[in-house]
């Protein structure tokens, strides 16, 4: 029994990721923990609507859709109207025709004034179409505090909740640091994700568990370096605007 002990913990300390605490912290919670703590509400500031930096590439600028296709490869069918897009309900989820790795990506969205819990402005910004910053209308909406605005999906709810009322335009500012794999597909080390909602911190530099799933949190399985954005159609006219990405791939501290 000692040396099973001794050896359980030495492949745990060859095995297991940087950042430990926060992926055990998780244990605590159940995906979709309806008992996780809400959390507080924070009213933000006015929204300032960041233009892109000189070494941004400019993803949407409320005019055309030639960075995105729909993950079929199909042309866009979304509506660009009055500067922004809007999903078309039930036409597929967009991405971007780049890939990315690591990035600082700003976006900036709004929910329609309808439905509750999940069904109320639901669509999601993919890093590596894999990895979800949950986008809802999470203003006096509950839900699954993993599931609200700015969670993780199914991971790590906000860390408050700075929601606008719907149709009122919000803003995400994401920074995140891609996983990475050994050639034999071993995670090496994980994904890293920082968001600001609203210029407020919400996310710090929490490390993600693996890819996004619904009711479950499966492991990382190995992919890319590189892969596109993705923005998720979840049958909600969510609207979305100014959007500009950093490429930080030669970027790092
Ligand atoms: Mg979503």
């Amino acid at each position: 029994m000692r040396t099973f002990l001794l050896i359980h913990l030495v492949l745990l300390a060859t095995t297991v990721p940087q950042g430990l605490s926060q992926v055990h912290s998780l244990d605590e919670w159940d995906v979709h923990d309806p008992d996780r703590p809400q959390p507080t509400m924070v009213t933000p500031g006015d929204l300032i609507s960041s233009p892109a930096p000189s070494d941004a590439i400019v993803l949407f600028d409320g005019t055309h859709f030639n960075e995105w296709t729909h993950t079929n490869e199909d042309s866009v069918q979304w509506q660009v109207i009055n500067n922004y897009m809007e999903v078309v309900p039930g036409s597929g989820h967009i991405q971007t025709t780049r890939s990315f790795g690591d990035v600082q990506l700003h976006i900036e969205w709004a929910t329609p004034n309808s439905g509750t819990g999940q069904d109320s402005g639901n669509s999601g910004v993919y890093l590596m179409s894999t990895y979800e910053v949950q986008v809802l209308n999470s203003y006096n909406n509950p839900t699954y505090p993993d599931g609200q605005a700015a969670s993780l999906y199914g991971q790590y709810p906000p860390l408050v909740n700075a929601s606008r009322p719907p149709l009122e335009w919000q803003a995400y500012d994401i920074v995140f640091r891609r996983p990475h794999f050994e050639e034999d597909g071993q995670l090496k080390s994980p994904a890293r994700v920082t968001v600001f909602h609203n210029g407020v911190l919400v996310q710090d530099n929490v490390i993600l568990t693996g890819p996004t799933d619904h009711k479950s949190r499966p492991p990382y399985r190995a992919h890319e370096e590189r892969l596109p954005i993705l923005l998720q159609d979840h049958n909600e006219p969510t609207r979305f605007r100014n959007i500009w990405i950093r490429d930080l791939e030669h970027h790092s501290n």
